[in-house]
């Protein structure tokens, strides 16, 4: 039976170990911190007395891989898919207007939606309808050098389509502004989402967090196999001879018996262990990060109604309603990291009084601010270029992570296909 040590438990390491353990592979996991889930988990807030995620997590119907490997591990029943596209967005002062794809005609109801969606002007829609027609013989190889707002511009996007509808997409998908965000990896997204049927247009929300959705699921088949997870554990050092990985150091122990390892941890980690043990890096990416400030508000009484808001020319890009509170969720938030907590909350506040005269903050009880700071890697041209060369120097050591070339941007659904890939390799 082969032994595969898995370093790092965040999606991609829990999805490797679980897919091994099915292959009747004895797993050993390496995690750092005492929690698993890496950048996608939930945890005990005790000044709320109740669990929440360290930040609203949107899946879609284009996940394939990650809809396949929640069936795998019986979470399919925890999450929500929609049953047609449907987005609700928000003007200033409160104008509501729904993108909504019916069920059948496809690819014909895509078009129908953009031309029905009149938070923009006419001209807009129909330029954004040419773009999508032009998707469909866009060869993104032929746009690697550009960045998203340079393709649109030069795709003749009106200012107003880019601003209200290509740059709350982008922020979106790949929490990347559109002056820095690659035009190619935009495209590749927007194919997957919009060219490949009407399943892969829906949004899929978690019913439960994202701990219970992953994590636990995952340990449980896990142990059941009877694997070994080993937490606060940190991976320190690769000792190597010739091509292949012989021993893998950790702050707690030395691991040498193994067939193949697998490393789930991002990059930047990976280069460290690489640096301390005189590996040479130039095979792996240094990628840039970009932050993501999660709100959460508790509010004496909720007067949201809809699942979920996309704002239109907003500091907040999305808010989701959970009932009890709501959460909001601004992507590349360099700027507003920087800001004291109070700080931060007087901007939401105001941002969201404009938007909603439902809103006051009388309502609000409770709060609490999560910043990711390095929540994805920026989607730019220069990633994407650096992603496609990076190699593993040892035979016997596959990577795996959001980061690897995936051809997608920094994901739940990245994770989960690099590491089937990863797996691929072992077998
Ligand atoms: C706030 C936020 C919101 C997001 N929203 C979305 C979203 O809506 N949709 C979406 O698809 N994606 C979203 N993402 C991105 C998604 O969470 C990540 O792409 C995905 O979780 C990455 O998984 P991973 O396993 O590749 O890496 P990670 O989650 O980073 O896991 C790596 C693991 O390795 C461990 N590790 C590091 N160094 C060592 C070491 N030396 N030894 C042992 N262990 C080590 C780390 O502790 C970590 O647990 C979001 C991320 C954040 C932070």
């Amino acid at each position: 039976m082969k032994k595969i040590v898995v370093i790092g438990g965040g999606i991609s390491g829990l999805s490797a170990a679980v897919l091994l353990a099915e292959k009747n592979y004895e797993v050993t996991l390496i995690e750092s911190s005492p929690k698993l889930g890496g950048r996608a988990y939930s945890f005990y807030h005790p000044k709320i007395n109740s669990i929440i995620d360290n930040g609203q997590h949107l899946m879609m119907g284009c996940y394939t891989n990650t809809l396949s490997f929640l069936s795998k591990i019986d979470s399919a029943d925890l999450i929500e898919i929609q049953k047609n596209m449907s987005v609700c967005f928000v003007k200033k002062n409160e104008s509501e207007f729904n993108l909504a794809v019916s069920n059948i005609f496809y690819p014909i109801n895509l078009l129908f939606a953009i031309l029905k969606f009149n938070a923009i002007s006419l001209k807009s829609r129909l330029k954004i309808v040419d773009l999508f027609l032009e998707l469909c013989f866009c060869w993104t190889c032929d746009i690697k050098e550009y960045s998203v707002v340079q393709w649109l511009i030069e795709k003749k996007q009106t200012r107003e389509a880019i601003q209200s509808f290509w740059e709350i997409i982008c922020f979106g998908t790949l929490n990347t502004s559109i002056d820095r965000a690659s035009a190619s990896i935009f495209a590749e997204v927007l194919k997957k989402i919009f060219l490949d049927g009407n399943d892969s247009t829906k949004f899929i929300i978690p019913k439960v967090g994202l701990s219970e959705l992953y994590v636990e699921k995952c340990k449980e088949k896990l142990k059941k196999k009877n694997n070994i997870i080993n937490t606060s554990e940190k991976v320190l050092v690769f000792e190597y001879s010739n091509s292949s990985l012989i021993r893998v150091i950790t702050d707690k122990n030395t691991y040498s018996e193994f067939d193949h390892v697998i490393s789930s941890i991002p990059s930047h980690q990976l280069i460290k262990i690489f640096k301390n043990s005189k590996i040479p890096t130039k095979c792996l990416p240094e990628l840039k990060y970009s932050p993501i400030l999660n709100a959460f508000i508790w509010l004496s009484k909720n007067p949201f109604t809809k699942k979920f808001y996309g704002l239109i020319d907003s500091k907040i890009h999305w808010i989701f309603n959970h009932g009890e509170y709501i959460s909001l969720t601004i992507s590349a938030a360099e700027e507003l990291i920087l800001l004291t907590n109070d700080e931060i909350f007087e901007i939401l506040y105001s941002e969201l009084e404009i938007f909603f005269s439902i809103f006051k903050k009388e309502l609000v009880t409770n709060s609490i601010i999560i910043k990711e700071k390095r929540a994805t890697f920026i989607s730019d041209s220069e990633s994407t270029a650096k992603r496609e060369n990076i190699k593993s120097p040892f035979n016997n050591l596959i990577l795996s992570g959001d980061w690897t070339n995936t051809g997608l941007p920094s994901t739940i659904e990245g994770a989960v296909q690099s590491a089937m890939t990863a797996v691929d390799c072992v077998s």
